[in-house]
């Protein structure tokens, strides 16, 4: 995927090919999808019938783009999503303006942490939006900008990504 933190989903049959999304959804078995992050939440969804691979930072969550996706899998006649939340930012390390934190806070309250900080719980705030559609999430948590084995956009360093890839 080109990702660009928009709220666009594509689903594809064969997976070749550049998409100009933020999420893919398959249902073809043995096709392979990735999303690449280097601190925003790559989440993967899982039914007996589709997948998808979702890029889900700040913006995303936002944009509401994993509820979304499980809508669109939904329409597809999937009944039994389970999410996964790969390696990405902690709320320890996610510090952002106090008036980012506001207006995200306003919009999606799991993802406060305390007014003094103004850190942002990403993962919280990506985990409240999946439950309330019924999809249970699991976490790696695992911190990309604490590990040194993962790259990180806020620690810097060498720029690349890591790949988050499912498939049916
Ligand atoms: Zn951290």
């Amino acid at each position: 995927m080109n990702q660009s933190h928009s709220d666009v989903i594509i689903k594809t049959d064969d997976g070749i090919g550049e998409y100009e999304a933020d999420a893919l959804i398959t249902m073809t078995k043995g096709v392979g999808l990735a999303v690449m992050v280097a601190d925003c939440l790559p989440v993967l969804l899982s039914s007996s019938t589709a997948v998808a691979a979702v890029h889900a930072g700040r913006i995303g969550m936002s944009n509401q783009i994993v509820i979304k996706t499980v809508q669109k899998m939904m329409a597809l006649g999937c009944r039994d999503i389970v999410a996964v939340v790969g390696p990405s930012i902690c709320a320890d390390c996610y510090e952002v303006s106090e008036e980012m934190y506001s207006e995200i806070i306003a919009q999606i309250p799991a993802s406060a942490t305390t007014p003094q900080r103004h850190a942002l719980d990403l993962r919280s705030g990506v985990s409240s939006q999946l439950e309330s559609i019924g999809v249970s999430v699991s976490h790696v948590r695992v911190c990309t900008r604490e590990s040194g084995n993962h790259f990180s956009f806020r620690r810097g360093g060498e720029m690349a990504r890591q790949a988050g890839v499912i498939s049916l």
